[in-house]
């Protein structure tokens, strides 16, 4: 199990560009400052001279701590000529070298011992944009969500105002994806069809890619399909499992609606199972009841989906029949 080539590949061209990105930037810095105090060119000339005769002083093994004081106040003194020369540019000291996007790697992807942290991010971020990229997350936001769809009154068998339930439902998501956090907890978000469960679900998606985080949003059906296709087609290394256990969100919508057989149990599962275990957030959609969740799943499933989860009950009347009568 792992990423595949292509991912791979396309994390090194990312980390490629960020490297010739920086450096063309630090050619036009150090062209506009140069022409505009040729100085500031001589400095940097002198810097790489006194570099070399420190490399050929300890070659030769002179008098080394005394010739290297030398050089190092001569150094200084260049250092601190550059910097007031910068300062009258309206430049910081360090304006001639750009900072790297990740400092720790300057934008290698490996530290002196391991895997940089920002090449596990890209890694995490270009596997969920390519699973995302048939999701139509730009389509459903909280702004476009309308509470007045729900009617204002009780509902009889519930005995509570539907528009208000919805307010807090509507309210505590916003703020879940306001606040999204790698330890945030996982939510389950059921009740019947047409409640606005999917569009809440994308507006969370929305916010927590905006803050940053690695999100796959996937409607049941189309995860069991990728992981089948993982398991059963050559050449895919289980790209989309790695996918769905690394992410730092994972929104399985619709649960309840995919064709189910034992590898499809085994594979829901394990998925659900390992985020659990390691920690991560998962958001779960159904439309079904807890009853039918029970008929469904085998029990260790059932048992994770009530135990691990925080659950949110949607109620009101569907809401896509009635806006199809206003359309
Ligand atoms: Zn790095």
């Amino acid at each position: 199990m792992g990423y595949s080539k292509e991912i791979w590949n396309q994390a090194n061209e990312e980390l490629r560009k960020r490297r010739e990105r920086r450096s063309m930037e630090r050619e036009r810095r150090r062209s506009v400052c140069f022409a505009k105090v040729p100085r500031l060119a001589d400095i940097e000339y002198a810097m790489i001279q006194t570099g070399i005769q420190l490399s050929r002083i300890v070659l030769e093994g002179k008098d080394v701590v005394a010739e290297v004081n030398q050089l190092s106040q001569k150094h200084q003194a260049l250092i601190k000529e550059r910097t007031a020369l910068l300062a009258q540019l309206g430049y910081p000291p360090d304006y001639l070298t750009p900072k790297p996007y990740c400092p720790i790697c300057e934008d290698t992807g490996y530290t002196d011992t391991a895997r940089c942290a920002c090449l596990d991010k890209l890694l995490k971020e270009i596997a969920a944009a390519r699973l995302n990229s048939e999701s139509p997350l730009q389509l459903c936001s909280f702004e476009t969500f309308k509470l007045d769809y729900y009617p204002d009154r009780q509902d009889p068998s519930l005995g509570i105002n539907i528009r208000e339930k919805m307010t807090e439902i509507y309210r505590s998501l916003k703020s879940y994806a306001e606040h999204f956090s790698l330890s945030s907890k996982s939510l389950f978000l059921w009740g019947p069809p047409g409640l606005g469960k999917t569009h809440l679900a994308l507006a969370i998606a929305g916010v927590v890619l905006d803050k940053g985080y690695s999100v796959i949003y996937m409607p049941a059906q189309n995860m069991v399909n990728r992981l089948e296709k993982d398991r059963f087609s050559s050449g895919t290394e289980g790209e989309a499992e790695t996918a769905f256990l690394e992410c730092d969100l994972l929104i399985i919508d619709d649960l309840g609606t995919e064709f189910l057989n034992s590898f499809v149990q085994a594979a829901l599962y394990n998925v659900i199972n390992s985020r659990i275990l390691s920690g991560k957030p998962t958001i779960i959609s159904t439309n079904l009841e807890f009853a039918t969740l029970r008929e469904r799943y085998p029990d260790r499933l059932f048992s994770r989906l009530t135990g691990c989860f925080a659950d949110l009950y949607f109620v009101g009347e569907d809401i896509r029949r009635k806006k199809k009568k206003e359309d």
